[in-house]
């Protein structure tokens, strides 16, 4: 049960028990104090998946539950329970933010917009000056490929998708529709005979942890050249893939930076207060520093 006036918001997915969003989340509200608590509500993708998800939209149209953020395996599931959604979801296909607005759910995606920031400060931190052809490849066609592959395409790059599944990665091609946007497949080979590429970005769980087995073709790949390397992993903070790609000279970032700025516009959405994005990166980067998952 929530107190009075208490906001109550959470995630729903399966598995959840490495989300760091609960410490994000209520690391802001205490930061704000704001009366308000962000709980996981784990809904296994096996058994009925369907009823936990109708269980928690009916614990939104309630009141209950105030807002939502959704992760895999039901970032595209979640669309058949919803009233309406932004025009990003409608280009994407996902999304992965819940708020009830006027009687009605409305899906937001701030996985896009997340990244563009953060892909915006990494270049500019770094210095780099974009150059006029831009060309980036993208490992995996899941959810976030597909965030990522909307924000590019926005910006005026040249994508290439590469995924061991095939057929996902054309299917995401025909979602976009887009002269800028093809696939190769996952080899070596294929990705050499591209030519010059100058963002590589990581939309696989490849080093993520509690996993630590990189595959050799994700090593050679981010360090066939000097393409910056953009990888979504967040724990451990410096993924194995960022750490290769800055000793071999490339500029290189985790998906920390993502993480905070998709979850800020989340709070946003929720509270219409201004996100406390320091104190949210602050809890995390101390959170990240004495556990084992910042290793
Ligand atoms: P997803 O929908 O499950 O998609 C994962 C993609 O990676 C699929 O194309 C999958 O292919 C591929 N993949 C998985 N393991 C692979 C391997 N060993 N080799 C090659 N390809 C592999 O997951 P998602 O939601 O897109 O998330 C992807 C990663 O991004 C996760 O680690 C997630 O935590 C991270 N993420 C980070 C942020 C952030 O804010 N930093 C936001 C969203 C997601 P198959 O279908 O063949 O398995």
């Amino acid at each position: 049960m929530n107190e009075p006036n208490e906001l109550t918001v959470g995630l729903i997915g399966y598995p959840l028990k490495y989300s760091l969003s609960p410490l994000i989340h209520n690391s802001a509200f205490s930061f704000l104090q704001i009366n308000g608590k962000y709980e996981l509500f784990p809904i296994r993708n096996f058994l009925d998946s369907q009823k936990g998800l109708r269980r928690v939209i009916n614990a939104m149209r309630s009141g209950t539950i105030n807002g939502l953020n959704v992760t895999k395996p039901y970032k595209k599931e979640i669309l058949k329970f919803i009233d309406g959604c932004s025009p990003t979801v409608k280009m994407i296909g996902a999304a992965n933010v819940l708020h009830f607005r006027d009687g009605r759910i409305i899906a937001e995606n701030t996985d896009a917009a997340g990244f563009l920031t953060d892909l915006h400060s990494f270049f500019s931190s770094n210095g780099y000056a974009l150059p006029m052809e831009r060309r980036a490849l993208v490992l995996g066609a899941g959810g976030a490929a597909q965030a990522v592959v909307f924000s590019l395409l926005k910006i005026g790059w040249q994508v290439i998708v590469v995924a061991r599944n095939s057929n996902q990665a054309i299917e995401l091609c025909n979602r976009f529709r887009s002269t800028q946007l093809s696939t190769r497949s996952l080899t070596i080979n294929a990705i050499r005979s591209i030519g010059s590429i100058n963002l590589i970005v990581n939309a696989t769980p490849v080093g993520m942890y509690p996993r630590s087995v990189v595959p050799r073709l994700f090593y050679e790949i981010v360090s066939s050249g000097q393409a910056a390397f953009y990888d979504l992993v967040y724990a451990p903070y410096e993924s194995y893939l960022v750490q290769l790609a800055k000793q071999n000279g490339q500029i290189a970032t985790g998906g920390i930076g993502m993480l905070v700025e998709q979850a800020a516009l989340s709070f946003e959405i929720w509270t219409g207060r201004t996100a406390p994005r320091e104190a949210m990166r602050k809890a995390i980067n101390s959170y990240i520093e004495k556990s084992s998952i910042g290793e």
